[in-house]
């Protein structure tokens, strides 16, 4: 037997008792007639003892063994004399009376602690002795019970987990696919799939009506912290059902999640449309962790500020601002800073004004050579600022300049702490719009995807070809500004899904090539269905209060989507490529 208890599980309950522990050596201290050991597992650490005098051999051997030592031993669990209270097993030792070393170890590149000397790059190249880290372990559990408890809800509300292929067809809409060249169709190429969407309504017209799967999905995009190229999606389809039973159903899943992984009760998910999550944030994923909503001072409703010789604002289609509560304290230095950081180029606003309402109730601005004290105070009024509060307003073409200001909003939100990782506040933004101009490309794309059901009252859009006013039946879940899922309506009827496709671009014939296998399947009796699908991988670094999605996958990708440790993508040899017609010999 290797072990007869963990290095996490002995107390003074075990004094007395004699035990075997198998782990790794954490570390080896000598002090005088006395060797410690602390040895390490998955579930903690145990403190093994050595007594020079009375057992001098054991303890000599016990000297000489490096970090990272595989061991076996066997002792007697004592209560320890000096405790240590921080660790579960602080308060005993193990006298120990035999060990065998399992495995060497050379020493580790990096060290095996909470806070590491190890950088990102080597502590990927190891990943295996990252994963012996409590932190990196931890979210591996995390992730683990997440898992566990969304089989568990799913499975109680009768939902089926079904697997769905890996090796699809490629599809022009939608991320960049990966493909994988078949050997025996020479020539031709399977794509990985984006995400099991068709397959799950396949399921649907099969009669399957609540399915899940938690599955992997490949991308080939350009990668940032919260995106990997292959990521796994908690994806779900149900059948019967309207846009309403899809969020309340879903809600349930988030609540659950919440209580039994976080141990949190969160209240109603609050509900807000596309249409003013730009107006307000600027976003249609906004951080509602704190307000600090827009307030239009200049737009094609409105006008506080034309007329009064600043160009600026003269010349701009919208003037739109936040005020930060008492931000009025803010340097001149911040200030500039926060300047440059709206004129970066991703950025892209030209200026920044702003206004302080003093304490008095006065107010300075920095345009205050064309706005008078009472022009200015209509200003504080609109935003309801109160003595302290600092004002921060852009001005610019719309689209640009909201989504410039929900930059400084978030930036606002950091700077003054309310954007607190252990505070979560979910949010559903509904009613997106069905479709996308595409400026470069000169077409609509859609929004969501090409199966999303418009809303039945903008069919008639449609029909008109106002195409760009069609709101639809699709929602996402956001949670602290991170969009953590995301899903709609599907289209259930051939003619409305070939519009849908001709609307995209699509020749008849074009459509039936693509996606007449799931066109097809809507003449059999496809049932009314809707879906939705989250970022596994996103959610478990939420949970985890973390931004990066990288710690939460066991063994993830670089930033240009390789994997250091295996060492892939690489190169195949020449056979491999002929064989898969690749690589055509010359004759
Ligand atoms: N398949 C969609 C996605 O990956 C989600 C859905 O509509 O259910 O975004």
């Amino acid at each position: 037997m290797y072990r007869t208890n963990t290095c996490g599980e002995l107390s003074l309950k075990n004094v007395g008792e004699t035990v075997v522990l198998s782990g790794w050596v954490q570390k080896s201290r000598d002090l005088g007639g006395m060797t410690f050991v602390d040895l390490r597992d998955r579930y903690g650490i145990t403190q093994l003892a050595f007594n020079l005098e009375t057992q001098a051999e054991l303890c000599l051997r016990a000297r000489k063994l490096g970090r990272e030592y595989v061991l076996q031993a066997t002792g007697i669990v004592k209560e320890r004399e000096s405790k240590n209270l921080q660790i579960a097993t602080g308060e005993i030792e193990i006298i120990v009376e035999a060990f065998s070393i399992l495995n060497e170890a050379k020493v580790p590149p990096f060290t095996i602690e909470d806070q590491t000397d190890g950088g990102e790059d080597l502590r990927m190249k190891y990943r295996y002795l990252d994963i012996r880290r409590n932190p990196v372990r931890n979210n591996l559990l995390l992730r683990h019970q997440v898992a566990k408890q969304t089989r568990t809800y799913l499975d109680n509300q009768n939902f089926v987990e079904v697997e769905t292929p890996v090796l699809i067809k490629s599809t022009p809409e939608g991320a960049r696919d990966f493909v994988v060249p078949s050997r025996m169709n020479q020539g031709q190429f399977y794509a990985l799939p984006q995400s099991p969407q068709t397959f799950k309504q396949l399921l649907m017209v099969g009669g399957i009506d609540r399915y899940y799967q938690i599955v992997k999905c490949f991308r080939d995009e350009d990668l940032r912290a919260d995106r990997q190229p292959e990521f796994t999606q908690i994806d779900c389809e149900m059948s019967f059902v309207e846009q309403e039973d899809v969020l309340n159903m879903f809600e349930g899943l988030v609540k659950h999640l919440f209580a039994t992984v976080k141990n949190l009760d969160i209240p109603q998910v609050p509900r807000m449309n596309y249409a003013d999550a730009m107006k307000f944030y600027g976003s249609d994923k906004p951080d509602t962790r704190f307000e600090m909503k827009f307030v239009e001072l200049k737009s094609s409703e409105n006008d506080l500020v034309s007329g009064k010789g600043f160009k600026v604002f003269d010349e701009a289609e919208l003037v739109v601002g936040i005020c930060a509560s008492n931000a009025a304290v803010f340097t001149r230095k911040q200030l500039d800073e926060l300047t440059d950081f709206v004129k970066r180029p991703q950025i892209g606003a030209s200026g920044l004004v702003y206004a302080r309402v003093n304490e008095d109730g006065t107010i300075k601005s920095s345009v205050d050579k064309f706005f008078d004290e009472a022009a200015l105070s209509n200003w504080a009024n609109a935003f309801s600022a109160k003595p302290g509060d600092l004002l921060l307003i852009l001005a610019g073409p719309a689209d640009k300049t909201r989504k410039a200001l929900n930059e400084l909003r978030l930036e606002m939100g950091s700077r003054l702490g309310l954007r607190d990782a252990s505070v979560y506040s979910c949010l559903w933004v509904t009613d997106f719009p069905l479709l996308e101009f595409n400026e470069e490309e000169g077409r609509y794309f859609a929004m969501h995807h090409p199966f999303t059901a418009p809303k039945p009252e903008d069919i008639n859009l449609l029909t008109e070809g106002r195409l760009g006013e069609i709101r639809a039946n699709a929602y996402d879940l956001v949670i602290n500004g991170v969009e953590v899922g995301g899903g709609s309506v599907r289209i259930f009827n051939k003619q409305l899904q070939a519009k849908m496709f001709e609307v995209l671009g699509f020749t008849p014939e074009e459509a039936q090539a693509q996606f007449g296998f799931l066109m097809n399947a809507f003449e059999y009796g496809a049932p009314p269905h809707a879906g939705i699908a989250f970022g596994f991988d996103r959610l478990c670094s939420l949970f985890g209060g973390d931004s990066s999605i990288r710690d939460y996958i066991a063994f993830p990708k670089n930033n240009s989507g390789r994997d250091v440790m295996i060492d892939a993508p690489s190169m195949i040899d020449v056979k491999q490529l002929t064989e898969l017609g690749i690589l055509v010999k010359s004759v």
